[in-house]
């Protein structure tokens, strides 16, 4: 029956094609993961509600679904987003390369305040690793990011990184309402 919600919660996912926003998106919203996901186009979104402080917060969790690989992420993607997971792939340099390209294009766009998390996606595959932990921690806290490293594969740290930024939502967003 229809719970109350107290709050819903937009979260936009960026990054270059093909470093696991789709997989990361499925497997906090349905804990699935497949080898051989296809790019949709078009913007999608799901959505999971959690309690955090004991209200029901509805996470909104938007995927570019393939939009980025023509540089087509619409100001309409980033409209409302109170945060965003910043995603590049451990093993592929120039994913991390773009990250700056890519926050650039999120603050111009988004809220000043939006909470932003720095994901360097792929952890499993530490043997063909291409970024440094070293590189990306030095990124984030130049940036004032948060950072974690996760695996959509083995669910490692996908829970953590949303829960992080949702919850540092929840924290400005109440203090604001008091
Ligand atoms: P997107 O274009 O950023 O949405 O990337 P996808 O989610 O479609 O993932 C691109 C490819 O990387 C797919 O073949 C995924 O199965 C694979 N992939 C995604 N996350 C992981 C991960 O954590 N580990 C490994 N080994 N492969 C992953």
């Amino acid at each position: 029956m229809g719970e109350k919600i107290d709050y819903v919660f937009k979260v936009v996912l960026i990054g270059d094609s093909a470093v696991g926003k789709s997989q990361i998106l499925a497997r906090f919203a349905r804990n699935e993961f497949s080898l051989d996901s296809k790019a949709t186009i078009g913007v999608e979104f799901q959505t999971r509600t959690l309690i955090i402080d004991r209200k029901n917060v509805k996470a909104q969790i938007w995927d570019t679904a393939g939009q980025e690989r023509y540089r087509a992420v619409t100001t309409a993607y980033y409209r409302g987003a109170f945060g965003a997971l910043l995603i590049y792939d451990i093993t592929k340099r120039q994913t991390f390369d773009h990250i700056p390209r890519w926050l650039e294009e999120l603050r111009s766009h988004a809220d000043k305040n939006i909470v932003i998390m720095l994901v360097g996606n792929k952890s499993d595959l530490d043997d063909k690793r291409a970024v440094s932990v070293e590189d990306a921690k030095e990124f984030a806290q130049k940036e004032g990011l948060f950072f974690l490293e996760t695996s959509a594969m083995e669910a490692t740290n996908v829970e953590p990184s949303f829960m992080t930024v949702l919850t540092e939502i929840f924290n400005i967003v109440s203090k604001k309402s008091l």
